[in-house]
């Protein structure tokens, strides 16, 4: 639990525990029932200032992904949906902070780092998901900036965002390079559809998109381009892995609970040996991947090359998330019947965790990211 975590991580840890079990535990619930967005726990997100927490001092964050990954996992431990409610503000200020000019970082910084603003990001559409040059989203060029045109599925915080940052082909011709436009609602012809009834992750919507001929002006587009935000986005795929720890480690201790007052054949439940071997092997699955999200978080911190940390930063992603998969299903497991009924917390981690194993790159990309570093191939 403690790997090479100095003073500032561990204050950290001790204040988003405590926030996470005082404030936060008792909505997730509710959350997760109602799959409405939960604005109080935005609110809170605001009020604690953590909207800048893995960015530079300068603006106001703490300098350090191993940090933030601390923050995400302690929420993701008592809710999913409150951790990624940080997870889908870092990311448009991620990319803007790589890729943006001075203007649009003057423009839209400071409003994401305070929570006055919010933020959503889209590359997926109806045919293609993990092949993002598949994209038929595209921008032409007209006097004082681009005409957009196009749909997208599954963008997620963009029916609450000031804006999305929306990836699309730009020029007439159709292998032409990938940009990201800044779309702020209520153009004219931008609309976003209703929101998916998911499975998991259900407190943050995620909607189609479609742009009808929506005029951008010139200073929307952003700067540094599609795969400079896409190189950015490596480096902070620690973030993901730790939502996998975070829901790991939750649905163990909502187990340990339920096993410990359970009783059969004249005993508890917890003295069965098979049962205290399925607990132990949770944890230590549950370590492994702690100790592999800590440790490519603090590679990012330390400054390690991109090569480097692709392939760290894949399974960090992929082994957490392979593990809360795991963890969540033997937990549903040690609670028998109880573990399916929604009376119990225990099946929204089981939930959660499979939404995680798809998004943001799936297991089997990261694999091939994994495999393609091995074999010195290009990442994919
Ligand atoms: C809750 C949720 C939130 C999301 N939020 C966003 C968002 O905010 N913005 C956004 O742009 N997108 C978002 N997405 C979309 C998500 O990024 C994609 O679903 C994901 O990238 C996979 O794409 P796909 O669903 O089209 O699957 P596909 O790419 O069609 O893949 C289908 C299957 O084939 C496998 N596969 C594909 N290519 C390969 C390969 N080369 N080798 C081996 N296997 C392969 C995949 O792993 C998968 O199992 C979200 C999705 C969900 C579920």
């Amino acid at each position: 639990m403690t790997y090479a975590l100095n003073d500032d991580h561990r204050q950290i840890q001790d204040l988003i525990r405590r926030v996470a079990r005082e404030r936060v535990a008792k909505r997730a619930d509710e959350i997760d029932r109602t799959a409405e967005y939960p604005h109080d726990m935005f609110a809170l997100l605001k009020e604690l200032g953590l909207f800048t927490l893995p960015f530079p001092e300068q603006y106001g964050g703490a300098g350090s992904l191993l940090s933030a990954c601390i923050a995400i996992e302690e929420f993701a431990r008592v809710c999913y949906n409150t951790a990624y409610l940080l997870l889908v503000q870092w990311v448009p200020f991620g990319a803007i902070l790589s890729g943006g000019t001075d203007a649009q970082k003057q423009w839209l910084l400071p409003g994401l780092a305070s929570g006055e603003l919010r933020g959503a990001f889209s590359t997926t559409e109806a045919q293609s998901g993990s092949d993002v040059s598949g994209i038929k989203t595209h921008a032409v060029k007209v006097d004082g900036g681009y005409r957009l045109n196009g749909a997208k599925i599954w963008c997620t915080n963009s029916d609450i965002a000031d804006f999305v940052l929306v990836a699309a082909k730009y020029g007439d011709d159709p292998k032409s390079n990938i940009s990201l436009f800044i779309v702020e609602k209520g153009m004219k012809g931008f609309t976003v559809g209703r929101k998916e009834d998911k499975i998991g992750a259900r407190g943050v919507p995620s909607c189609p998109l479609f742009f009808d001929d929506v005029f951008i002006p010139e200073a929307n587009r952003l700067g540094g381009g599609f795969k400079a935000v896409m190189e950015a986005f490596n480096a902070s795929r620690p973030l993901i892995g730790a939502r996998g720890v975070g829901l790991a480690q939750g649905a163990i201790d909502h187990a340990v609970e339920f096993v410990k007052d359970r009783a059969a054949f004249g005993r508890q439940v917890s003295d069965f040996q098979g049962i205290r071997w399925m607990l132990a092997d949770m944890q230590m699955q549950t370590e492994a991947a702690r100790n592999l999200v800590y440790r490519s978080a603090a590679m990012v911190d330390a400054g390690a090359s991109a090569a480097e940390l692709a392939p760290m930063a894949a399974m960090a992603k992929c082994f957490a998330s392979d593990t809360a998969m795991k963890v969540a299903t033997d937990a549903v497991q040690l609670f028998g019947a109880a573990g399916v009924s929604a009376e119990y917390s225990i099946n929204r981690y089981f939930r959660d965790a499979k939404v995680l194993q798809i998004i943001e790159g799936t297991n089997q990309i990261q694999r091939n990211i994994i495999s393609n570093s091995m074999l010195g191939r290009p990442a994919r």
